[in-house]
């Protein structure tokens, strides 16, 4: 693949090795930003052009820019991580780029091509490579968490595809996401709140559907959990996804199931992957409708064993109890959650360059 030529802006400010190595020390999540940002412009007239990797810093917005009215935006997820012998790797980025472009089409922004996408990530990371942490033992699940954001930013207050659009990548060291690590998580139960509806923009991952979620997240926290679970909006009965995650169930025999995807929900690339790797694992994958029957009911009679979430940010996470306005649903076969468990470490043992890359998905 050739790769864009991204034009170099230097910072004339980057921040001194002491301030850098102290922010990676701790980093949380999201708080502290890397010295450049990726940057390609795009009009309707030029297509894209104006690659560059620039200081990081406030951009100037016009305040009649569509994106502030009518939050035409599009994002990405996605972690450099640090192998032993100190080089950088990404996780199946083309997935995220090709995510991207279904995002983009889905809210009439441009599609930018996988050289674009891939590219400005390896422009940005070639400058701030020193950003991505070094994990100190297995159990350390530093990285560099990349976001990659395109919005409309043409001046005009009409209600039309924007002729302008700025695409930036930003960069944040990262620590583990949950900071209970695997501990299992309390989940909320959404029943007024819908996140996403039939052709609606819940496969794309758009600014507007979190915005949707927060007031669901924020009645989970009042009940004490971490995340939110979204039921379909037209019968109120199928399980979706979490605000920010994919959902699977394991059960007894060996098999394990998450919702099928259909345009209410976010293809996660941590979902595709998890589901590779359990078929690889001797585990029967299954992609289908799952109610919320299926699960009270599994969870009663023990047939189902263990349920997790996973997304980029916080990798494989069980679910200990699903907190609904009925009471809460519990397995009573909860085990030591051992397939999640076990699914977590192929995944991060890939990730961070600790086994073979068999499939391919590390650049
Ligand atoms: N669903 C939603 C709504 C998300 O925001 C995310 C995070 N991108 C996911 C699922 C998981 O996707 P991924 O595995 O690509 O991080």
């Amino acid at each position: 693949m050739s790769t864009a030529s991204f034009a170099l802006l230097p910072s004339t400010t980057p921040a001194a090795d002491a301030v850098r190595d102290n922010i990676l020390a701790a980093p949380g999540f999201g708080q502290y930003f890397t010295d450049h940002m990726a940057h390609v412009r795009w009009t309707l007239d030029a297509g894209w052009h104006g690659h560059e990797v620039r200081p990081y810093g406030p951009l100037t917005l016009d305040p009649a820019a569509a994106v502030l009215h009518y939050a035409q935006e599009i994002f990405e997820g996605i972690k450099a991580y640090r192998h032993a012998d100190g080089s950088v790797w990404t996780f199946r980025p083309e997935k995220n780029a090709e995510r991207f472009r279904r995002s983009a089409r889905r809210l009439a922004l441009p599609e930018l091509s996988d050289e674009d996408f891939i590219g400005s990530i390896k422009a940005l990371l070639a400058q701030d490579h020193a950003w991505v942490p070094t994990p100190k033992n297995a159990a350390d699940e530093c990285s560099l968490y990349l976001r990659p954001f395109m919005i409309a930013s043409e001046t005009f207050l009409g209600v039309r595809p924007a002729r302008e659009v700025d695409y930036y990548v930003i960069a944040s060291p990262a620590a583990a996401y949950f900071k209970g690590g695997i501990e299992p998580v309390s989940i909320w139960l959404s029943s007024h709140y819908k996140r996403a509806a039939p052709g609606g923009t819940g496969f794309a991952k758009c600014g507007g559907n979190y915005a949707a979620s927060l007031a669901a997240q924020k009645e989970a926290s009042d009940h004490g959990c971490g995340q939110v679970a979204f039921l379909d909006a037209v019968e109120n009965k199928w399980l979706e996804e979490l605000g920010g995650m994919n959902l699977f169930f394991v059960y007894k025999d060996g098999r394990i199931a998450t919702p099928r995807l259909t345009d209410t929900i976010l293809e996660g690339v941590t979902r595709d992957s998890v589901l590779t790797l359990a078929k690889d694992e001797g585990l029967t994958p299954e992609e289908r409708p799952i109610s919320i029957d299926e699960w009270r009911e599994g969870a009663a009679s023990g047939e189902i064993t263990e349920v997790f979430a996973c997304g980029t940010a916080a990798v494989i996470t069980p679910v200990g109890e699903l907190v609904t306005e009925e009471g809460p649903i519990r397995l009573a076969a909860q085990g030591d959650n051992e397939v999640a468990k076990r699914l977590r470490t192929k995944l991060l043992d890939l990730q961070y360059g600790r086994s073979e890359d068999k499939h391919g998905w590390l650049t």
